[in-house]
């Protein structure tokens, strides 16, 4: 047997493979370089042709570009009129700005257990988590597979609840044929490089309501209002504030850099989803690793690929198998420590144990590298890794 890199063997490959990255072409630099040398920097005309081009991906009848993910999020708690008091049930397994997004409008988080096999949020826990205070669910499409959607949308209209999904994982997925954008009452995506395709910094959210989307445009420009018939009126210099909003604009710099990205969706979509094939394929033959259960009736985007390691049959914690796997020049990660750990969240007392399925499952997670333009080497170097790591853990 190969003698592990940890333990001064030779690395299965000589460089650093990192879990995600971009990929940016000569034809993204020049659709950027031609905003640089136009007359609009910021707002402009690339911002309503990305959103144009965002709706039709995803199948929605409104898009509004944000500064990022993270003010998607806020900008979704806002329209869905989140305030003080009102709780908001979100899966205690995700990055913590979809459950911070409810801070910010001074609600409180009430986190729910996800499902063993998927990691997505479950439903009864969802249910069983709902108050007289409770105004809106978060689901979180988890590694890009999308969550129990037609489920949450009948508990959320049995209670009069939004529904909010936090698709940062999942642009291009499929729920029951139809396209993630176009489900939920509101849906937030992320242009973050290690996402499917980037603006640098970004995000988008999507909707079918008419006045949720016209508050939300209000919303990402300090909740000013231009009105050009009152401008007629009143003089060229007017405007009215009526809301309380913020500078969450993205540029149109970031925006041509989007609509060239997003014309690569497809091509990096069936790549991702061919890396991870091989790799259900390959970790079938390792009955210490098992990656997600992916339901038949929803196309996951692959946006990362975790899978939970058998501990018991390793005799390792996973932070053994982990730093071999990095020695191996495998660049893992993990998604997500339990929101409620972090000790933020620890401060306003949530308890430990209180999701034990997204806890026990947090102990036994690693994610391996997946990003569409990955080699067949590295995928090749990736199971190498793998299979020699768990391999010398299980004899
Ligand atoms: C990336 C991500 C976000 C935040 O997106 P940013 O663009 O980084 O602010 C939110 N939720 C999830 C699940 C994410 O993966």
């Amino acid at each position: 047997m190969p003698k592990l890199a940890i333990d001064g063997g030779t690395p299965v490959r000589a460089g650093m493979l990192p879990y995600g990255r971009q990929a940016v072409d000569q034809e993204d630099i020049e659709a950027v370089v031609d905003v640089l040398r136009s007359d609009w920097l910021t707002t402009g005309p690339k911002v309503a042709e990305f959103e144009t081009a965002w709706s039709r991906t995803t199948g929605a009848r409104h898009t509004i570009s944000v500064s990022s993910g993270t003010a998607a999020l806020h900008a979704a708690a806002f329209g869905a009129g989140i305030g003080r008091g009102d709780e908001v049930i979100v899966p205690a397994l995700t990055f913590a700005a979809s459950a911070n997004c409810v801070l910010y409008q001074g609600g409180k988080p009430v986190f729910v257990d996800v499902q063993a096999d998927t990691l997505n949020v479950d439903p009864a826990a969802v249910e069983a988590a709902i108050t007289h205070r409770t105004r809106a669910i978060v689901a979180v499409d988890y590694a890009g597979q999308p969550a129990d959607l037609d489920e949450l949308r009948a508990i959320s209209k049995r209670h009069g609840l939004w529904l909010i999904e936090d698709a940062a994982h999942a642009v291009g997925a499929t729920y029951k044929g139809r396209a993630i954008g176009s489900v939920s009452d509101l849906t937030t995506f992320s242009t973050h490089p290690v996402k499917h395709v980037t603006t640098g910094e970004g995000g988008m959210i999507t909707t079918a309501d008419d006045t949720v989307a016209q508050r939300l445009r209000w919303f990402r420009n300090h909740g000013i209002t231009t009105d050009h018939r009152q401008r007629a009126e009143k003089g060229g210099w007017f405007y009215e504030m009526v809301e309380l909003g913020y500078n969450y604009r993205l540029p149109d710099i970031n925006c041509a850099l989007g609509l060239s990205q997003l014309r690569k969706l497809e091509p990096w979509l069936a790549r991702r989803r061919a890396v991870a094939a091989c790799y259900d394929a390959a970790f079938a033959r390792l009955p210490a690793v098992r990656p997600l259960a992916v339901h038949p009736d929803r196309e996951p985007a692959w946006h990362i690929y975790p899978i939970l390691l058998d501990l018991e049959g390793l005799g390792q914690g996973r932070a053994q198998v982990f730093a071999a796997l990095r020695a191996e020049n495998i660049g893992v990660n993990v998604h997500y420590i339990p929101i409620y750990w972090h000790p933020y969240y620890q401060e306003l007392a949530y308890p430990r144990g209180l999701c034990p399925v997204a806890e026990r499952s947090y102990e036994r997670l690693i994610t391996l590298p997946l990003f569409a333009s990955m080699t067949d080497q590295d995928v090749n170097d990736v199971v190498a890794a793998v299979t020699k790591v768990v391999e010398a853990y299980s004899a």
